[in-house]
This record gives C-alpha cells, sequence and structure tokens, in this order.
C-alpha cells in the first residue's frame, strides 16, 4: 500500500486476489506473456492461433451490420495489399465511425479471431501513425500479466499492473542484493539480478529478455535444488538407519520355495538396490516407479521378509480397502506355508479385532501388517516398525507419510511406490529428496494391451465383443465417471449403465456386480470377491477399481466417457487389464463433440503403452502443477519462470552446478558462498521443503 498508487484498497485486493504482499511478491509477479510491437505482420501471415499482433495498412470501407438491437456492429475492411481482413466493432460506435476514415493508413493491433470461417479481428486498437515507417515508432515488447476478473473490476487491469511495476522499478532498482555470489554469475555468464527484474517486465528487446529468463529461472531452480540436497545431506547426517545386514531364512526361503515365476531382471535390480541401502546404516529413502503391472507387490514383499529376517516388523499402506484386502491376500497367498504373521487393518475392521491385533502388533507377533489410513491412527503402535512401503504413494498426503515415518523413534526404512510414473524433472524436484529405482520391464509373456477409442454409436459392436470375450471365459470391466446422472454434465453414468447392462447381459446367464466408492464395504468386498473368484463375468465401477485391483483373467476394460477422465488415470485404468497371458484390450467409448485435448489424450492412449511417455505427455499438456499424481501433495514450492515440462534441461544443467558447489562446500561456510547461505535461509521453498521430509 506503500507504493505510489496502490493504496490500502488496492493492497488488499492484490493480497487477496494474487497473494502480493511485499514489495518483492510484486517484483517477482511476473507476464506470463508478452505482445511484441516491434514486429509487424501482413494480412497474409496472419492465422487464428495467433496471440496479439499488428498490422500497418489502410482502411478502405466503414459500414453498419446488423439492425436489430445488441447485433449492430460496425465493420471496418483493411488491407495491407497482401490481403484484407475485417475490423469488427460492438460498442461506441459512432465515436469509433468519427475516428476511423477510410482511405487512411492505420496501425491496428488485436488478436485475429476465426469467425464463419472468416479471419476478422475485434475491437482492436486503431492509431495513426506517427511516421510513415511505422517500424520505428514502436520499440515495445510489452508483459501481460496473469490477471483476475476482481482485479480488473477493480481498475487493476493490465496497464495499472504495468504501472505498480513502473513505479516499483523506479523505487527499488538500484537496491535490489544479487542472489548469487560473482564466481556463479562470472562462470555462467549470468545477467545480474536487477538487469534481469528489470527486462523481464521492460523487455527492451528479445535479445534481454532470453537474457532476463534465463537468469531468473536460474535463480528458482538453483534455490530448490540446494534446499532439497542440502536437506538430503542433513537428513542422512541425522537418521541413524536400522541397519538389516542379514537376509536370511524366510527370504532364501521363500526365494527358494514360494516365488511363483522368476523375477525379472528389473525386479532383481531394484531389491538389490534396496538391500543396499537397508544395509547401509543409513536410512533408506526410496521411490520405486513401475509402470502398472511390473510387479511392484512382489518386490515389497520381498523387502518385507528381509526386515522380518533381521527381526522387525514392517507395514505397507495402501489408499483404498479394495487394495488393501487384495494386497493382504496376495501376501497371503505367496507366502502359503511360511512362518510369517500377516494381518489386515483397515477402516472396517471390527473393534474386538482390532483390540487384539494392537496388542499383537504392540507384543511383536505380527510381521508385516497390511492396511489403509487406518494404519496412522495414534493407537497403532509397533513393537519395531522397521520398513514402512507406501503404494500408490500419491494418494497420500504430506502429513499422513510423515505420521507413518514417526512411527519409530529411529525412522523406519521408507519405500514409497507409484505406478502413476512421473517426468524425470518433477521428480528431481518434487521428490528431489528421495532415491528412485525404477522397473522398467515387464513379467515376460505378457501381450500389450490393445487400445481402440469407439463412438457410442457402436455400443451393440461392442456388446458383441464383450459377450465372444465372456464365451472364451475371460473378464469384463466396464468403468463409469459417474455413479448418478448429473444434472450439469452430459456423461454416461453407473445406475444408468448397469440397467443397460443387465438387460444386455441377463442373468443367469450372465452375472454382473457392482463397486463403487459410496457402497458399504461388505457390499464392496461381496462384490469384488465374486469377480475375484471368477463367479461374476462383468464389474461395473467407478474409478476406485482403478488403483492396483488385480484380476489376471479380466481381459477387456470399457470405459465410458473416456473424454471425462485424465492420461494418468486412463493409463491406470487400462493397467487394471494385460495381467495375464490373454490378448487383451481396453475400450475407450467417447462422445461425438470432443475437446481437442480430449481427442489428443485418447489419441496418445491409443498410440502408446508406455507409462513414462504418458506422463511426460501429460505434462506437457497440463503443465507440472496439475499433473495426477502431484495435485495431492502438490508441488512443494511456487514456479514463477520455470516450467518444467519444457525447462528440464535448465534443471539438469542447474542440478549439476548445485552438486559441484556443495561438494567443494557442503555446509555453504566459505566466503563465497555467503550470500547462497543466507538466501537459502530465507527461500520460500526451503521452508515449504522442511514440511515434506
Ligand atoms: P503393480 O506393479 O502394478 O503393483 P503387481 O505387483 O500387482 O503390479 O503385479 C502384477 C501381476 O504380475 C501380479 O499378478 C503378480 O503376481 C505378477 N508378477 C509379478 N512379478 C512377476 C514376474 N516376475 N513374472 C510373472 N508375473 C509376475
Ligand atoms: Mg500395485
Amino acid at each position: 500500500m506503500y507504493l505510489p498508487g496502490v493504496g490500502p484498497k488496492k493492497a488488499e485486493i492484490l493480497f487477496g486476489e494474487l497473494e502480493i504482499e511485499t514489495f518483492k511478491d510484486l517484483l517477482y509477479y511476473f507476464p506470463f506473456r508478452y505482445i511484441d510491437r516491434t514486429r509487424f505482420y501482413t494480412v497474409r501471415e496472419i492465422n487464428p492461433e495467433l496471440s496479439y499482433i499488428q498490422l500497418y495498412g489502410e482502411v478502405v470501407s466503414v459500414r453498419f451490420e446488423g439492425k436489430e438491437k445488441g447485433k449492430k456492429r460496425l465493420v471496418c475492411r483493411f488491407t495491407d495489399g497482401t490481403g484484407s481482413i475485417d475490423l469488427v466493432f460492438f460498442q461506441g460506435l459512432t465515436w469509433i465511425k468519427d475516428k476511423i476514415k477510410p482511405a487512411t493508413k492505420y496501425v491496428v493491433f488485436g488478436k485475429p479471431n476465426l469467425f464463419n470461417g472468416q479471419i476478422n479481428m475485434v475491437h482492436p486498437e486503431v492509431n495513426i501513425p506517427e511516421t510513415e515507417n511505422p517500424g520505428a515508432f514502436s520499440t515495445n515488447i510489452n508483459g501481460i500479466y496473469s490477471s483476475t476478473e476482481k482485479l480488473r473490476n477493480s481498475y487493476m487491469e493490465n496497464k495499472v499492473i504495468v504501472k505498480f511495476m513502473y513505479n516499483l522499478l523506479n523505487l527499488v532498482l538500484n537496491k535490489i542484493p544479487e542472489t548469487l555470489p560473482d564466481y556463479l554469475i562470472e562462470q555462467y555468464k549470468l545477467m545480474p539480478l536487477p538487469e534481469a527484474l528489470l527486462n523481464i517486465h521492460f523487455p527492451q528487446n528479445q535479445d534481454l529478455l532470453v537474457r532476463a529468463r534465463n537468469r531468473l529461472q536460474f535463480d528458482e531452480l538453483f534455490y530448490i535444488q540446494l534446499g532439497i540436497l542440502r536437506h538430503r545431506t542433513a537428513r542422512v547426517k541425522a537418521n541413524q538407519g536400522f541397519v538389516f545386514d542379514k537376509v536370511g531364512e524366510r527370504f532364501n526361503y521363500f526365494f527358494e520355495n514360494n516365488l511363483p515365476f522368476p523375477l525379472t531382471s528389473a525386479q532383481k535390480r531394484v531389491v538389490r538396490e534396496m538391500r543396499r541401502d537397508m544395509g547401509s546404516g543409513k536410512q533408506m529413502n526410496r521411490l520405486l516407479q513401475g509402470d502398472v503391472g511390473s510387479g511392484k507387490t512382489l518386490v515389497a514383499l520381498m523387502i518385507m521378509l528381509i526386515a522380518a529376517d533381521n527381526g522387525f516388523q514392517s507395514c505397507i499402506m495402501a489408499p483404498t480397502e479394495i487394495l488393501a484386502a487384495q494386497h493382504f491376500s496376495s501376501v497371503v497367498q505367496f507366502l502359503n506355508g511360511m512362518d510369517v504373521k500377516v494381518s489386515l487393518l483397515t477402516g472396517s475392521t471390527k473393534k474386538s479385532k482390532r483390540v487384539i491385533l494392537y496388542n499383537e502388533l504392540a507384543k511383536g507377533t505380527i510381521d508385516i501388517l497390511i492396511g489403509t489410513h487406518a494404519l496412522i491412527e495414534d493407537d497403532v503402535q509397533f513393537k519395531n516398525l522397521g520398513l514402512a512401503v507406501i503404494d500408490e504413494q500419491h494418494r497420500f498426503g504430506v502429513e499422513q507419510r510423515a505420521k507413518l515415518w514417526n512411527k519409530s523413534k529411529t525412522h523406519p526404512h521408507i519405500m514409497v511406490m507409484t505406478a502413476t510414473p512421473i517426468p524425470r524433472t518433477l521428480a528431481m524436484t518434487v521428490y528431489g529428496d528421495l532415491d528412485v529405482s525404477i522397473i522398467d520391464e515387464l513379467p515376460p509373456g505378457r501381450k500389450p494391451v490393445k487400445t481402440l477409442t469407439f463412438n457410442d454409436s457402436r455400443r451393440l459392436h461392442v456388446f458383441g465383443f464383450l459377450k465372444e470375450q465372456i464365451k472364451q471365459g475371460r473378464q469384463i470391466y466396464i468403468v463409469y465417471p459417474l455413479i448418478k446422472e448429473s444434472e450439469t454434465m452430459d456423461y454416461k453414468y453407473l445406475e444408468d449403465g448397469y440397467e443397460s447392462i443387465v438387460r444386455a447381459f441377463p442373468p443367469p446367464e450372465y452375472v454382473t456386480v457392482v463397486v463403487h466408492g459410496k457402497m458399504k464395504s461388505a457390499d464392496k468386498d461381496f462384490s469384488m470377491n465374486l469377480f475375484v473368484s471368477g463367479k461374476a463375468n462383468i464389474m461395473i465401477a467407478t474409478s476406485v477399481i482403478e488403483v492396483g485391483v488385480n484380476v489376471p483373467n479380466a481381459t477387456v476394460m470399457v470405459i465410458e466417457s473416456a473424454e471425462r477422465f485424465g492420461l494418468a488415470q486412463l493409463h491406470q485404468l487400462r493397467g487394471r487389464v494385460g495381467r495375464g497371458a490373454d490378448q487383451s484390450y481396453c475400450l475407450m467409448m467417447a462422445g461425438y463433440k470432443l475437446s481437442k485435448e480430449s481427442r489428443k489424450r485418447l489419441e496418445l492412449m491409443v498410440a502408446t503403452n508406455d507409462g513414462f511417455k504418458i506422463a511426460e505427455e501429460d505434462m506437457k499438456m497440463r503443465g507440472p502443477g496439475d499433473i495426477e499424481g502431484t495435485q495431492q501433495s502438490g508441488l512443494p514450492f511456487k514456479l514463477r519462470i520455470t516450467d518444467l515440462s519444457k525447462d528440464g534441461d535448465m534443471l539438469e544443467a542447474v542440478r549439476k552446478i548445485v552438486e559441484s558447489v556443495l561438494s567443494k562446500d557442503p555446509d555453504l561456510s566459505n566466503d563465497e558462498n555467503k550470500t547462497l547461505k543466507t538466501n537459502l535461509e530465507n527461500a520460500d521453498s526451503q521452508k515449504k521443503f522442511s514440511a515434506i521430509s
């Protein structure tokens, strides 16, 4: 409010809308794009994808069109010799009519639109050039700041924000302290910070804008990485880990007698990586990434057996009851005949059972506890928790994970698993503190799932195909985006779908079960069991089955209103099939009218089965903050100028630089690194980062 032009009222709105409270906040509120007024386009070059552009030419005619009230408009035909377009005005018609004269040269500035197959410009700026050669008079590249409706309604449109920036820079430009030491600025030829801040708001030319952006990105990424890497060193130093140095009886027995199939070499490799961590005397903190169906559960089981061999308890926390129950039954099956006590704890575990379970857990008679969020409740006390595994970890919030960490005085070893592959750049920032293991190989014999899109009108054809599959003994999932009909969204919903499926697949010839999140868990279990045991042919579900469910005999995944689902979700759903030896199919049903994005998503699904590729594309399409898999945990810091889907090279380069700075001066105690130490302590990213691990 002390900035000229702002005052208390506007200051309050700036804070409420954009969280801008200090001069620094405002200074770091960067334009999200620029209008280059140094460049002139010709009419022939125009296409409707272009953002704001400038033209130079002559208005040839001015006329009114549309008689009815509200439709009346002024249309000026404009030409520059390469072609002509209409400039269209809906408001202030008489005033504009007076201003714009035929046979006069103008500089026109606006955004091309496509209307009835013709390109036009609505309400462009129309100015008289000050000289005959328009290239000479306009030399600005103008920043555009993202805005909100409230800001615009409070007289803070772009023009006003620009004015604030101007006033602010006038006030503080020569007082902005440098945030990087001289040696880095010299070595990497970075633009000094004040100059970069000036040019990001008021670029003198494209070249300087590029350099300014580079410098600010470098800064942003540098401090994030510095925070992460320092934090990691501190964590490793502070946390002694339990030493699991024995690979003993149970692991070996399992390996020799119970392992139903040979491990893939990727599974062997990641188990080795984890064994090394757990035996090192340091606390393991590892992320296991592996596409759906790559066999992560087995990896978790094997390292839990190592924990048991060393006299420790372990647990797996899964995001849904269905998944926890399934882990439980597959672990019990895997351990058939072995002396390992496994228990299940979920929200629906009866109180009487719980009491016994808590008791056994505290005494140490339970070796492996499998469950849901119920595991992190305070009543759950282990005798000696040595290893905690979190499945589908992106489904859990930061606090939930931290609670699990703290179930043991010495932090247990931690292994988090995710089947939503995270693009490398994101992994390096969001999970930069974790070591990463990757299973990049599916068990042998799996045939890639065939993915097809069908229009709703082909439903009967699809049903015919489903019947054929059922005849061959296969099972089918049909997934709906909604349970009930929605007034606002025209998507298929489960209740209606159920009726039409039962009509097309009548009992007793066919058995259809339903599972969705709003059901009582006993009912859910009942349906689930019918399907898992092969007694039901069709399972109708919402995306609750998206995560982890494993029924190898299911070969068809039908996704209704597939346009409604995000890429990661689609990929997860598809991952429910293709788990056995038979050819599997993913059939995506979609409406006629699809947005460009929806179409792109479906096309990508058809084109590839590779989860990592899908994750990369997802990030490009949606921006890193919105990636499924990070929504819940969120990016731990606000990125003001870096786009993780585009600036991966910069990130990698900066990470290396940070590593080299820290390898020479781990505590940042050298004189030359003083700035780094002070700034790091004050950085937002640092504060937020310490909260996540
Ligand atoms: P995800 O990584 O998606 O959690 P799962 O752990 O559920 O995958 O494994 C998928 C299926 O593959 C399970 O039926 C599992 O028993 C099987 N599986 C795991 N490892 C192998 C392997 N090495 N060879 C054959 N099948 C395997
Ligand atoms: Mg799984």
